[in-house]
Formats: structure tokens, sequence, C-alpha cells
């Protein structure tokens, strides 16, 4: 038998629970923020009379799939939204959001993007690079321009003045950290942004990317003038329970274009079924504003304790969050790499696998990543990335538990300590 769970010495316990006094302030304000959200969703559940028959597999076209069609209606509540699709069928957040790119774009338009670089993988989406014919949104005639986020957030006057004399037909904001070293943006700060984009060109779709957001904060970006918003649901609103899948959620209006993307024109969202049943969905959704809770509970811990072992972390462990990311900043691949097969070494899955950096399809550089999960692949539960390039910083999500998010940075902090690369 042999256990890749560190013993955790007693200085590292000790640590961590003086942290952990140090954040009550934060954990009281992510408990009032997963009532909020148990309620919201709750009611959504209620008001769309939620039973047994819903949770039903379907098999063949699914034309009238009352489970589908129900967690499109509550996922669209749930989001702030007119309407949703909720589909096992997309594979991934990349994929929900190019199926919206593609849905709503069309040859000459330009697509804004108001956040800076997009997420690596829309990289190869957009044009950005990626081999020629893999039928990026530049082969369709789609231009791309963005505007780098300032230190306080999305620089609205550059964003405004690129929204006259151009065929911007979407303006694009990434609301989490991503692989990035920058800030998340609160949904006040989304909120001001739509209403400045939308006083000048009411016109224009606002395009949320939302993974890692979702119930990070009581309202979603739809409630605040965001158009159309998508994500994954192997990250926040799968609860840790869905299987795979995506969502979109906005306007009915663009829901119903991007639904033709979806399946094709004519069809739309009304096809589409599901042989498994969808009691994983409903019941991921339900959980999901306590998971992600838990989650945003384990990343405050590792943001207190390596920031008290003298890390750069962002967020800082105070610091209100918008995502379920940790950022830590290592001085070397080493000790960066060492943390991520730590994550791993704490997993109830595939704990005897040590990740080593790959080239991994869609991105650029190499990436390590820690994924010891029950959905493989899955973010909402504990996991580690780091593309290997300076400045090192190793990006923490999710935890279905906070007591196993504790276990596992007490046990990074161990194999550093063990290595060499911490004193405790
Ligand atoms: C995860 C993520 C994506 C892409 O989702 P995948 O499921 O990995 O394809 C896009 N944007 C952001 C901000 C993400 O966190």
């Amino acid at each position: 038998m042999r256990i890749q769970l560190p013993a955790i010495p007693e200085a590292v316990d000790r640590l961590i629970s003086e942290v952990e006094r140090e954040l009550a302030p934060a954990f009281a304000r992510l408990n009032a923020i997963e009532a909020h959200n148990t309620r919201r969703v709750l009611e959504a559940f209620q008001a769309h009379r939620v039973s047994a028959r819903h949770f039903a597999a379907s098999t063949g076209y699914g034309y009238g799939d009352i489970g589908r069609d129900t967690l499109d209606a509550i996922m669209a509540d749930v989001m702030g939204a007119e309407a949703a699709l909720v589909r096992p069928q997309i594979a991934s957040g990349t994929h929900a959001l190019a199926i919206c790119l593609y849905g709503l774009l069309r040859p000459n338009d330009v697509l804004l993007s108001a956040t800076g670089s997009p997420y690596d993988t829309m990289e190869q989406v957009i044009g950005l690079a990626g081999q020629p014919g893999n039928g990026s949104l530049k082969e369709f005639g789609v231009s791309y321009r963005q505007v780098e986020l300032t230190e306080t957030g999305i620089d609205i006057p550059a964003v405004l003045a690129m929204l006259t004399g151009e065929h911007v037909r979407v303006v694009l904001i990434q609301r989490s950290r991503g692989y990035a070293w920058r800030p998340s943006l609160s949904i006040e700060e989304i909120r001001t942004a739509a209403e400045a984009i939308h006083a000048v060109r009411p016109d224009v779709w606002i395009m949320v990317d939302n993974c890692y957001g979702e119930f990070t904060d009581r309202r979603e970006p739809c409630a605040v003038g965001a158009d159309v918003v998508a994500g994954s649901l192997i990250k926040n609103p799968g609860g840790g329970i869905a299987p795979t899948g995506g969502y979109i959620a906005g306007k009915r209006a663009l829901i119903d274009r991007i639904g033709c993307r979806l399946t094709s024109p004519g069809i739309g969202g009304e096809v589409g079924s599901y042989a498994g049943g969808y009691q994983s969905f409903y019941q991921g959704l339900f959980l999901a504003p306590h998971v992600v809770a838990q989650a945003v509970s384990a990343a405050a811990l590792a943001a207190g304790v390596y920031r008290q072992l003298g890390f750069d972390v962002s967020p800082g462990p105070l610091d209100a969050r918008h995502d379920i990311i940790q950022a830590i900043r290592f001085p070397a691949a080493e000790p960066l790499i060492a943390y991520v097969q730590a994550i791993q070494m704490a997993s109830p899955v595939d704990s005897e696998a040590v990740p080593e950096p790959w080239d991994m399809p869609g991105y650029q550089h190499p990436v390590i990543m820690a994924a010891g999960t029950f959905v493989a692949g899955a973010s909402i539960e504990l996991s580690a990335d780091a593309p290997i390039r300076p400045p090192y910083v190793a990006y923490q999500q999710g935890a279905l538990t906070y007591a196993h998010g504790r276990l596992a940075v007490a046990a990074t902090v161990a194999r550093l300590q063990a290595a060499g690369y911490v004193q405790v």
C-alpha cells in the first residue's frame, strides 16, 4: 500500500489554522453568496416544477424532450437571461464560446475583445494562431481587435473609441482571469462596461465568457446588461456532477440565432437527445452554488498560505473573488512543477500519476496539469494548471469540498518544504 498524500508536519497544519482565522471575514462573505445563489437556483427549480420525469433519458431527434427544454428554461432564469441552451453535446467551454461567435458574427463583422488577450484556446477560434484551413473566424472574414485591460479593469474610453467607424458586432468580455495574471471582473464592472457600450451602440452584442465565474457573485452577467454568456458544465455550473457539456444563455433572439449554428438553420435548439438522462445536470446545477463556495474558500486558503510563505498571489486572501481561480507565482519552473504534482498526489483519482508538461491542443506553450478528477478534466474539481513559461504562475482551481482543498494545500506545502523550496 502506498499513499501519495504526504504526512502533514504540525507546523504546516498550524500555519493553515492561523490563516483560516484571518480568513473568517472572507468565508462569511462566501457563505452569504452561497445562500443567496442557492435560493435563486431553488426558486428556478420550483418555478419550472421540476420532477422525476425531467430526468428521463431521451433518444433520436429528441423532439419535445422536456428534460432538455426545462433545463434550458431553468438555466435561463438562473443566468438572468431570456433563453438558454444547455447541452451535453457541447464538448467544452471553448466549443460553447465558438458556437456563440459563429452564430452571432457574419463576414466583415469585427469582434472586439474588451479584456485584452482572449483565453488561450480562443486564439485558434479567432484566427490569431493555428493552421490555415481550420475554419477560424478570420477565414470567414471576421476581423478581430482588442483593447488591453488597465490597472483598474476595462478601459471603457478605449473600447468606446473602437465602436465608432468600425463594424464591431460583438464585444467579448472575459469575466475570469483565465491563464493570466490579471484581476477577474466583478458583476458591477461588467454592468458599468455594458451600460457604457450600449449607450453609444445599442446594436452591439456584449458576449461574456462566463467560464469559472458562475455563482461567485450574486448575479450573472445577463442580469446586468450582457446579451449572451457561455460556459462549461465541467466547471462551476455543473456542480462537479454533470459529466460533460456546456451552456449558452442570453436574449431570446440571439439564442435562436446561436441555436441555428449549434444544430442547423431551421432546426435550432429544438432537437438533441441524451440517452444518459438529465438527472446529473439538474443535480449538479442545484449543488453548484455550494460547490463554487467550497472551491472559492479553498482558493482563498491557498492565497493566504502562500502569501504567508512569501509568494506573490492573485487575488490576495481577503480580496473579493469573481472566479474560482487562484494564481500563485513561483520563482522558477521546478517549484511550480513540484506544486502541480503535489496537487495530483492529493487527488482522489489517479493519485499515482505524475503530471509532466506537454503540448496540449489549443495552447501555445507546454502546459502541466493536475486533474485527479472523477469527471475527466473537470476543473470545478481540485486541479491546477500552469503554462511552463515565465513568470511561472500556477493556477489552482476547484475543490468539491473545502476539507479536500485544505488537505491539498497542506500537501503542496509539505512537498515544497521537503524539497527545500519553502521553510515553515
Ligand atoms: C476554461 C475556460 C475556457 C475554455 O473552456 P474549455 O472547457 O477548457 O474548453 C474559456 N475561457 C475561460 C475564461 C476559461 O476559464
